[in-house]
Protein backbone atom coordinates (compact mmCIF):
# COMPACT_ATOMS: atom_id res chain seq x y z
CA UNK A 1 0.00 0.00 0.00
CA UNK A 2 1.39 3.44 -1.35
CA UNK A 3 1.99 5.99 1.92
CA UNK A 4 -1.22 8.15 2.86
CA UNK A 5 -0.69 11.58 3.87
CA UNK A 6 -1.70 12.91 7.55
CA UNK A 7 -4.37 15.37 7.29
CA UNK A 8 -3.43 19.30 7.56
CA UNK A 9 0.31 18.47 8.04
CA UNK A 10 2.98 17.76 5.59
CA UNK A 11 3.27 14.15 7.13
CA UNK A 12 3.12 10.74 5.03
CA UNK A 13 2.47 7.40 6.92
CA UNK A 14 3.42 4.66 5.15
CA UNK A 15 5.05 0.86 5.37
CA UNK A 16 8.97 -0.16 4.15
CA UNK A 17 8.02 -0.33 0.28
CA UNK A 18 6.72 3.31 0.20
CA UNK A 19 10.74 3.83 0.48
CA UNK A 20 11.04 2.47 -2.88
CA UNK A 21 8.79 4.75 -4.58
CA UNK A 22 11.33 7.52 -5.01
CA UNK A 23 8.77 9.12 -7.29
CA UNK A 24 6.25 9.72 -5.35
CA UNK A 25 8.73 10.79 -2.33
CA UNK A 26 9.78 13.22 -4.82
CA UNK A 27 6.21 14.40 -5.57
CA UNK A 28 5.49 14.58 -2.10
CA UNK A 29 8.56 16.95 -1.20
CA UNK A 30 9.57 14.35 1.03
CA UNK A 31 12.97 15.46 2.57
CA UNK A 32 13.34 13.48 5.78
CA UNK A 33 12.68 9.49 6.63
CA UNK A 34 11.60 8.46 10.15
CA UNK A 35 12.36 4.82 10.28
CA UNK A 36 10.26 2.94 13.46
CA UNK A 37 11.71 -0.32 12.43
CA UNK A 38 14.23 -2.87 13.77
CA UNK A 39 16.53 -3.04 10.67
CA UNK A 40 19.90 -2.97 8.95
CA UNK A 41 19.84 -0.17 6.05
CA UNK A 42 21.82 -1.70 3.51
CA UNK A 43 23.02 0.68 0.23
CA UNK A 44 21.73 3.87 -0.24
CA UNK A 45 18.03 3.93 0.79
CA UNK A 46 18.51 6.75 2.86
CA UNK A 47 21.08 9.16 1.12
CA UNK A 48 19.71 12.24 0.16
CA UNK A 49 17.53 12.05 3.10
CA UNK A 50 17.73 13.23 6.26
CA UNK A 51 17.42 10.48 8.82
CA UNK A 52 16.58 9.04 11.48
CA UNK A 53 15.98 5.88 12.85
CA UNK A 54 14.38 4.44 15.72
CA UNK A 55 15.20 0.50 16.54
CA UNK A 56 11.68 -1.27 18.00
CA UNK A 57 9.53 -4.26 17.01
CA UNK A 58 5.86 -3.88 16.87
CA UNK A 59 5.25 -5.76 20.47
CA UNK A 60 2.92 -4.44 23.38
CA UNK A 61 6.00 -4.14 25.73
CA UNK A 62 8.88 -2.67 23.19
CA UNK A 63 9.22 1.03 25.29
CA UNK A 64 8.31 3.39 22.15
CA UNK A 65 7.34 6.18 24.49
CA UNK A 66 11.02 6.98 25.38
CA UNK A 67 11.72 7.94 22.27
CA UNK A 68 8.56 10.18 21.32
CA UNK A 69 11.24 13.26 22.21
CA UNK A 70 13.46 12.65 19.59
CA UNK A 71 11.17 11.94 17.23
CA UNK A 72 9.11 14.57 17.52
CA UNK A 73 12.16 17.08 16.83
CA UNK A 74 13.11 15.43 14.12
CA UNK A 75 9.67 15.65 12.46
CA UNK A 76 9.57 19.30 13.57
CA UNK A 77 12.75 19.76 12.31
CA UNK A 78 11.74 18.53 8.63
CA UNK A 79 8.25 20.49 8.62
CA UNK A 80 10.14 23.96 9.72
CA UNK A 81 12.74 23.40 6.59
CA UNK A 82 9.50 23.28 4.48
CA UNK A 83 9.80 19.59 3.06
CA UNK A 84 7.32 16.45 4.22
CA UNK A 85 8.31 13.91 6.83
CA UNK A 86 7.74 10.26 5.71
CA UNK A 87 7.18 8.55 8.87
CA UNK A 88 7.66 4.15 8.18
CA UNK A 89 7.49 1.27 9.56
CA UNK A 90 7.07 -2.21 8.25
CA UNK A 91 3.04 -1.96 7.62
CA UNK A 92 2.53 1.52 8.22
CA UNK A 93 0.35 -0.28 11.03
CA UNK A 94 1.06 -0.07 14.41
CA UNK A 95 4.85 1.87 14.95
CA UNK A 96 4.52 4.56 12.71
CA UNK A 97 0.85 5.64 13.46
CA UNK A 98 1.81 5.58 17.09
CA UNK A 99 4.75 8.34 16.59
CA UNK A 100 2.42 10.36 14.41
CA UNK A 101 -0.16 9.66 16.69
CA UNK A 102 2.11 11.41 19.30
CA UNK A 103 3.14 14.02 17.76
CA UNK A 104 0.22 15.44 16.52
CA UNK A 105 -1.06 14.73 20.45
CA UNK A 106 2.28 17.62 21.30
CA UNK A 107 0.97 20.21 18.60
CA UNK A 108 -3.08 20.23 20.01
CA UNK A 109 -2.70 18.55 23.54
CA UNK A 110 -5.80 20.59 24.79
CA UNK A 111 -7.83 19.65 21.38
CA UNK A 112 -6.72 15.24 20.88
CA UNK A 113 -6.51 12.35 22.44
CA UNK A 114 -4.81 9.40 21.80
CA UNK A 115 -8.45 8.08 20.21
CA UNK A 116 -9.65 11.12 18.40
CA UNK A 117 -5.55 11.50 17.05
CA UNK A 118 -6.32 8.01 16.20
CA UNK A 119 -9.20 8.94 14.45
CA UNK A 120 -7.79 11.68 12.46
CA UNK A 121 -5.28 9.39 11.05
CA UNK A 122 -7.68 6.93 10.17
CA UNK A 123 -9.37 9.28 7.70
CA UNK A 124 -6.45 9.38 4.92
CA UNK A 125 -5.39 5.57 6.24
CA UNK A 126 -7.83 2.98 7.63
CA UNK A 127 -5.70 0.78 8.50
CA UNK A 128 -3.52 2.17 11.02
CA UNK A 129 -3.64 0.78 14.84
CA UNK A 130 -1.13 1.32 17.45
CA UNK A 131 -1.02 -2.32 19.54
CA UNK A 132 -2.61 -2.32 22.86
CA UNK A 133 0.69 -1.45 24.30
CA UNK A 134 1.41 1.30 22.03
CA UNK A 135 -1.82 3.11 22.20
CA UNK A 136 -1.50 2.61 26.36
CA UNK A 137 2.11 4.85 25.99
CA UNK A 138 0.08 7.07 24.05
CA UNK A 139 -2.25 8.21 26.84
CA UNK A 140 0.43 8.08 29.33
CA UNK A 141 2.17 10.21 27.08
CA UNK A 142 -0.95 12.23 26.76
CA UNK A 143 -1.58 12.35 30.76
CA UNK A 144 2.09 13.76 30.88
CA UNK A 145 1.10 16.87 29.41
CA UNK A 146 2.65 15.47 26.48
CA UNK A 147 6.25 16.81 27.64
CA UNK A 148 9.35 18.28 26.20
CA UNK A 149 11.10 15.56 28.12
CA UNK A 150 9.47 12.75 28.46
CA UNK A 151 12.25 10.18 30.39
CA UNK A 152 12.46 12.91 33.49
CA UNK A 153 8.77 13.20 33.93
CA UNK A 154 7.27 11.17 37.18
CA UNK A 155 4.55 9.53 35.31
CA UNK A 156 7.53 8.10 33.05
CA UNK A 157 9.21 6.27 35.94
CA UNK A 158 5.70 5.20 37.37
CA UNK A 159 4.63 3.43 34.13
CA UNK A 160 8.34 2.00 33.89
CA UNK A 161 7.88 0.57 37.75
CA UNK A 162 4.70 -1.08 36.45
CA UNK A 163 5.98 -2.45 33.49
CA UNK A 164 8.69 -3.93 35.56
CA UNK A 165 6.12 -5.44 37.68
CA UNK A 166 3.93 -6.90 35.35
CA UNK A 167 7.03 -8.44 33.31
CA UNK A 168 8.49 -10.03 36.81
CA UNK A 169 5.39 -11.69 37.73
CA UNK A 170 4.83 -12.83 34.37
CA UNK A 171 7.87 -14.87 35.37
CA UNK A 172 6.73 -15.21 38.41
CA UNK A 173 9.30 -13.55 40.53
CA UNK A 174 9.29 -10.16 42.71
CA UNK A 175 10.56 -7.40 40.62
CA UNK A 176 13.84 -6.41 41.76
CA UNK A 177 14.05 -3.78 44.66
CA UNK A 178 16.55 -1.71 42.44
CA UNK A 179 12.95 -1.11 39.88
CA UNK A 180 10.93 -0.37 42.58
CA UNK A 181 9.66 3.47 43.02
CA UNK A 182 9.76 3.82 46.83
CA UNK A 183 6.83 6.54 46.21
CA UNK A 184 8.05 8.74 49.04
CA UNK A 185 12.15 8.73 47.91
CA UNK A 186 10.87 10.63 44.81
CA UNK A 187 12.29 13.96 44.99
CA UNK A 188 8.28 15.18 43.31
CA UNK A 189 6.83 13.99 46.83
CA UNK A 190 9.11 15.54 48.98
CA UNK A 191 7.97 18.91 48.84
CA UNK A 192 4.30 17.31 49.36
CA UNK A 193 5.34 15.61 52.91
CA UNK A 194 5.02 18.66 54.75
CA UNK A 195 1.32 19.48 53.76
CA UNK A 196 -1.09 18.59 56.17
CA UNK A 197 -2.93 15.70 55.33
CA UNK A 198 -4.60 12.40 56.51
CA UNK A 199 -2.36 10.13 58.30
CA UNK A 200 -2.16 5.95 58.60
CA UNK A 201 -0.88 5.01 61.98
CA UNK A 202 -0.36 1.17 63.31
CA UNK A 203 -3.56 1.12 65.53
CA UNK A 204 -0.91 -0.74 68.40
CA UNK A 205 1.77 1.80 68.59
CA UNK A 206 0.56 4.59 66.93
CA UNK A 207 3.48 4.67 64.31
CA UNK A 208 2.79 6.65 61.48
CA UNK A 209 3.04 4.25 58.97
CA UNK A 210 1.45 6.39 55.40
CA UNK A 211 -0.17 10.41 54.73
CA UNK A 212 -3.15 10.04 52.08
CA UNK A 213 -1.23 10.86 48.84
CA UNK A 214 -0.11 7.56 49.35
CA UNK A 215 -3.03 5.52 49.01
CA UNK A 216 -3.80 3.79 45.97
CA UNK A 217 -7.04 3.97 44.84
CA UNK A 218 -9.00 1.48 43.23
CA UNK A 219 -12.04 -0.17 42.37
CA UNK A 220 -14.81 2.61 42.59
CA UNK A 221 -12.50 4.60 44.87
CA UNK A 222 -11.57 6.99 41.93
CA UNK A 223 -9.08 9.18 44.99
CA UNK A 224 -7.41 8.64 47.80
CA UNK A 225 -9.92 9.90 50.44
CA UNK A 226 -12.48 7.59 49.38
CA UNK A 227 -10.32 4.60 49.46
CA UNK A 228 -9.52 5.65 53.04
CA UNK A 229 -13.12 6.36 53.98
CA UNK A 230 -13.94 2.81 52.32
CA UNK A 231 -15.44 -0.22 53.98
CA UNK A 232 -13.08 -2.14 52.15
CA UNK A 233 -10.86 -4.12 54.71
CA UNK A 234 -7.32 -3.22 52.71
CA UNK A 235 -5.98 0.59 52.12
CA UNK A 236 -3.59 0.24 49.59
CA UNK A 237 -0.20 2.09 49.38
CA UNK A 238 2.28 2.19 46.81
CA UNK A 239 5.76 0.91 48.10
CA UNK A 240 6.95 2.73 50.89
CA UNK A 241 10.98 2.94 52.44
CA UNK A 242 9.73 1.28 55.70
CA UNK A 243 8.02 -1.40 53.64
CA UNK A 244 11.29 -2.71 52.27
CA UNK A 245 12.29 -5.57 55.04
CA UNK A 246 9.11 -7.36 54.56
CA UNK A 247 9.29 -6.33 50.72
CA UNK A 248 12.73 -7.80 50.62
CA UNK A 249 13.72 -9.50 53.65
CA UNK A 250 17.88 -9.39 53.64
CA UNK A 251 17.87 -13.01 53.38
CA UNK A 252 19.92 -14.76 50.13
CA UNK A 253 17.99 -15.89 47.91
CA UNK A 254 14.97 -14.19 45.79
CA UNK A 255 12.38 -12.06 46.93
CA UNK A 256 9.20 -13.32 47.96
CA UNK A 257 5.66 -12.89 45.63
CA UNK A 258 3.65 -12.16 48.54
CA UNK A 259 4.39 -11.95 52.58
CA UNK A 260 3.16 -9.63 55.16
CA UNK A 261 3.93 -6.15 56.32
CA UNK A 262 5.18 -5.73 59.75
CA UNK A 263 5.16 -2.90 61.56
CA UNK A 264 8.50 -0.90 60.89
CA UNK A 265 8.68 0.13 64.72
CA UNK A 266 10.57 -2.64 65.98
CA UNK A 267 9.57 -2.56 69.42
CA UNK A 268 6.10 -3.62 67.94
CA UNK A 269 6.59 -5.35 64.86
CA UNK A 270 2.98 -6.10 64.46
CA UNK A 271 0.89 -8.10 61.22
CA UNK A 272 -0.04 -4.59 59.70
CA UNK A 273 -1.52 -6.26 56.56
CA UNK A 274 -0.28 -8.02 53.29
CA UNK A 275 1.43 -7.31 49.63
CA UNK A 276 1.05 -9.77 46.74
CA UNK A 277 2.93 -8.26 43.70
CA UNK A 278 0.90 -10.70 41.28
CA UNK A 279 -2.10 -8.70 42.62
CA UNK A 280 -5.47 -9.16 45.44
CA UNK A 281 -8.69 -9.29 45.45
CA UNK A 282 -10.01 -6.38 47.70
CA UNK A 283 -12.94 -7.54 49.86
CA UNK A 284 -15.10 -5.16 47.87
CA UNK A 285 -14.37 -7.22 44.59
CA UNK A 286 -11.59 -5.39 42.61
CA UNK A 287 -8.20 -6.77 41.56
CA UNK A 288 -5.45 -4.39 42.85
CA UNK A 289 -2.18 -5.03 40.87
CA UNK A 290 0.77 -4.91 42.53
CA UNK A 291 -1.39 -4.96 46.04
CA UNK A 292 0.30 -3.50 49.22
CA UNK A 293 -2.99 -3.73 51.24
CA UNK A 294 -2.61 -2.30 55.05
CA UNK A 295 -5.24 -4.41 56.58
CA UNK A 296 -7.62 -1.81 58.35
CA UNK A 297 -8.55 -3.43 61.86
CA UNK A 298 -4.50 -2.98 62.14
CA UNK A 299 -4.35 0.82 61.51
CA UNK A 300 -6.21 4.02 63.01
CA UNK A 301 -6.80 6.77 60.41
CA UNK A 302 -6.51 10.48 61.53
CA UNK A 303 -7.84 13.35 59.77
CA UNK A 304 -5.04 16.32 58.37
CA UNK A 305 -4.44 18.52 61.14
CA UNK A 306 -4.89 22.39 60.92
CA UNK A 307 -3.98 24.05 64.48
CA UNK A 308 -2.32 22.35 66.70
CA UNK A 309 -0.11 23.46 69.55
CA UNK A 310 0.64 22.81 73.51
CA UNK A 311 1.91 20.06 75.25
CA UNK A 312 -0.66 17.75 73.39
CA UNK A 313 1.69 18.28 70.69
CA UNK A 314 3.45 14.95 69.77
CA UNK A 315 6.80 14.58 68.35
CA UNK A 316 7.72 14.48 65.31
CA UNK A 317 5.09 16.25 63.98
CA UNK A 318 6.37 19.11 61.72
CA UNK A 319 3.77 21.81 60.71
CA UNK A 320 4.87 23.93 57.92
CA UNK A 321 5.29 27.98 59.06
CA UNK A 322 1.97 28.89 57.57
CA UNK A 323 -0.10 26.33 59.15
CA UNK A 324 1.33 27.05 63.00
CA UNK A 325 -1.01 28.04 65.03
CA UNK A 326 -1.11 31.42 66.35
CA UNK A 327 -4.28 31.66 67.79
CA UNK A 328 -4.59 31.42 71.90
CA UNK A 329 -6.99 29.35 73.83
CA UNK A 330 -6.58 26.14 71.88
CA UNK A 331 -4.67 24.51 74.03
CA UNK A 332 -6.28 20.80 72.71
CA UNK A 333 -4.54 18.72 70.00
CA UNK A 334 -7.28 18.68 67.43
CA UNK A 335 -6.22 15.55 66.15
CA UNK A 336 -8.63 12.51 66.20
CA UNK A 337 -6.71 10.56 68.50
CA UNK A 338 -8.73 6.97 69.09
ZN1 LIG B 1 3.30 -0.78 65.37
ZN1 LIG C 1 -11.83 -2.43 47.81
Amino acid sequence: MAMNKVPGHNIYVGGIFSLKNKAALARANVTHVLSVIRLQPTDDTFSGYQHHHIEVDDLEDENLLEHFTSAIKFIQSGLDAGGSVLVHCAMGKSRSATVCIAYLLRRQRSVLTPQSALALLRESRPLCEPNPGFMEQLNVYHQMGCPDDVTSHPLYSRWLYHRDVEESVACGRAPEMESVLFEDEQPQQRADLTTPATEIKCRKCRRKLAIAPFVVPHGVHGDAKAAITSECAHIFMSPLTWMRPSLFPQTPGEAPLSGRLTCPNTSCGSNIGKFAWQGMQCSCGDWVVPAIGLARARVDISEPVTIRRGPGLPSGIRLPPNMRPNIGGFGANLENER
